[in-house]
C-alpha cells in the first residue's frame, strides 16, 4: 500500500496534485492549496462556501438532520481537526460543546474562528409566557448580524491562508452585498404587512429577526431553548390569540414534527406554515445546494402568505 501510494503520490505530485504524507503544513488539504475549512452549522457552511469558493475544502461537522445545540462530537472529529486547517463555530451561546471539544483538539496549526465574535448575544426573547431568559444564540436570522459573521469568517479565513486573502475578502464584500440586499428587502415588506404578530408552534429561534424587522410573536412555548411543553392551557390561550388577530396560519420550525403547531392550527382552524431557523438542512437540501439566502427568501413568502 505505502509503495504504491508512493507511486501515485510521484505520479500525481509532477502534475501538483498530491502528497503522500497528508497535510503539507500552512492548513493546504495535500498537497493542493485548499485550506481545509470544518464548520458546525449550516449557515456557517453556507457563508463559508460563498467566501471560500473553490479555494476551500468544507465540511459540515454537526450532520444533516442533527441538533445543533446538543451535539457530541465523536473521535474522528477530534482526528479531522488535528490536521492543519480552519474551525469554524458560531459563539458559546449556540455550540456550548465546542469549549471541551477544542480543549481536546492539541493543533496549533488550527485557525479558530468565532464567527458570532463581537456581536454579544442578546437575552433570549422571553416567549409570551416565559419568566427569565438566557442567552439567544441565534444571530444569524438579523442579516445585519449575518454580514458581520460573514466579515469575520472572510477576515479569519484571509488570515488562515497562504495568498489568498483579497480572495476571500472580496467574496466576502460580495457576498455581503447580497445579505444586505435581502436585509433591506426584508425591511420594506414587513412595513407592507397588514398583521405584523405571527403565531408559532415550536421553539422560537425566532428573537433576532422579530426584532430586526419589526414583527411580534406569540408562542406557547416559553423561550427558544425552553424542552417542557407547553401545557393545554397555553395551547388553547395561543389558539385564542391566532383568532382574535385574524390570523389563519401557524407557523413550526425546521426539523420537527409539527405536532403542537398543528394543534394549536387544527384548534383554531388555521393552517401551517413553515419559517426556517436554518440550523440544519436535510441531507437531500444540502446535496441539493440549498442556500441560507434561499431559506429567507421562502421564509419571507410564507410570511407574506401568512401576515400581508
Ligand atoms: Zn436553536
Amino acid at each position: 500500500m505505502r509503495n504504491a501510494c508512493k507511486k501515485i503520490a510521484a505520479f500525481l505530485a509532477a502534475l501538483g496534485l498530491f502528497s503522500c504524507g497528508g497535510a503539507s503544513g500552512g492548513g493546504a488539504v495535500g498537497g493542493s492549496s485548499r485550506l481545509a475549512v470544518t464548520v458546525t452549522l449550516f449557515p456557517l457552511y453556507d457563508f463559508a462556501r460563498e467566501i471560500g469558493g473553490d479555494r476551500v475544502e468544507l465540511h459540515l461537522l454537526v450532520p444533516p438532520g442533527a441538533d445543533a445545540h446538543s451535539f457530541e462530537p465523536a473521535p474522528r472529529d477530534m482526528v479531522r481537526l488535528s490536521r492543519p486547517g480552519v474551525f469554524i463555530y458560531t459563539g458559546a451561546a449556540m455550540e456550548p460543546w465546542v469549549r471541551d471539544f477544542l480543549a481536546g483538539v492539541e493543533n496549533p496549526e488550527l485557525h479558530v474562528i468565532e464567527a458570532a465574535r463581537g456581536i454579544g448575544f442578546a437575552a433570549e426573547m422571553a416567549g409570551n409566557f416565559a419568566e427569565e431568559g438566557r442567552e439567544d444564540p441565534h444571530v444569524w436570522l438579523d442579516l445585519a448580524y449575518a454580514q458581520e459573521m460573514v466579515n469575520t469568517i472572510a477576515e479569519g479565513l484571509a488570515a488562515a491562508s497562504q495568498g489568498d486573502g483579497e480572495f476571500f475578502r472580496e467574496r466576502g464584500r460580495l457576498y455581503g452585498e447580497k445579505l444586505a440586499a435581502l436585509d433591506e428587502k426584508l425591511l420594506r415588506a414587513v412595513q407592507g404587512f397588514r398583521q405584523k404578530t405571527l403565531v408559532f408552534g415550536g421553539h422560537f429561534a425566532f428573537g433576532y429577526f422579530v426584532r430586526r424587522y419589526g414583527l411580534d410573536y406569540i408562542s406557547p412555548y416559553a423561550g427558544s431553548g425552553a424542552n417542557t411543553e407547553p401545557g393545554p392551557r397555553r395551547i388553547l390561550q395561543t389558539a385564542a390569540k391566532l383568532k382574535e388577530l385574524g390570523l389563519s396560519h401557524v407557523f413550526y420550525e425546521e426539523m420537527a414534527e409539527p405536532r403542537l403547531a398543528g394543534i394549536i392550527a387544527r384548534e383554531a382552524g388555521a393552517e401551517l406554515l413553515l419559517l426556517h431557523g436554518a440550523h440544519t438542512v436535510t441531507r437531500e437540501e444540502l446535496e441539493g445546494g440549498v442556500s441560507f439566502l434561499e431559506l429567507m427568501e421562502r421564509n419571507l413568502a410564507n410570511l407574506k402568505t401568512a401576515l400581508e
